[in-house]
């Protein structure tokens, strides 16, 4: 059995690492994303336990005071953060195991696991971002507006990740992404 292996993904929203992600999936069958809890309400279609845990702000506080986040971090108002217990199980497993999370839990996650491979997802350019966030009309103006100035602010985390990859034709993004897999996957389990 190979080696679990943890690989911290993030991006602005808006640059495509859900359709990112489940393509490699495809490629990969032992990649597994870490379910997250948040306190922000579900969208439209979105599952409790499929796409995050939706919890309460005092469950959320009481997951962190029984250390059962391996990190955690406010994004618009809202809490987010990754259960220990999937992760641990997905690498005791030998996992890909996937955080797509933001750029503050993703800092904590590098600190704690060094030998982590992380990635981060760049738009084309800002002015694609935003019209892709128009694009998708799951929110509000002014959410879409909230959203592109905190992307504006990751995107100064970009260096502090081992890979920078361009999401601006999908193909080639995730064949890209693919090949860092597979040489990180040799390199781990060498
Ligand atoms: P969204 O509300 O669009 O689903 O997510 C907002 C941001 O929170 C995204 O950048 C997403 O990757 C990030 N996020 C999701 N889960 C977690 C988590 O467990 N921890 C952290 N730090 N960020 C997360």
């Amino acid at each position: 059995m190979n080696k679990g292996m943890l690989v911290v993904f993030s991006a602005p929203s808006g640059c495509g690492k859900d359709t990112v992600f489940k393509e490699l999936c495809k490629r990969h069958d032992n990649i597994v994303e870490s379910i997250s809890a948040t306190t922000r309400a579900a969208r439209k279609g979105e599952v409790n336990g499929v796409d995050y845990f939706f919890i309460s702000e005092e469950d959320f506080h009481r997951m962190i005071e029984n250390n059962g986040l391996l990190e955690y971090a406010q994004y618009n108002g809202c809490y987010y953060g990754t259960p220990v217990k999937g992760v641990n199980d997905a690498i005791k497993n030998g996992k890909i195991c996937f955080l797509i999370i933001e750029v503050q839990g993703a800092q904590k996650v590098m600190q704690m696991y060094p030998e982590c491979v992380s990635i981060f997802l760049l738009p084309p350019s800002e002015e694609i971002l935003r019209k892709r966030l128009y694009g998708r009309h799951t929110d509000s103006d002014e959410m879409i507006e909230k959203r592109l100035e905190i992307a504006k602010t990751e995107l100064n985390y970009k260096d502090k990740y081992t890979y920078n990859v361009v999401n601006d034709d999908l193909d080639v993004c995730v064949d890209e992404i693919d090949k860092i897999l597979c040489n990180e996957l040799k390199e781990h389990n060498a």
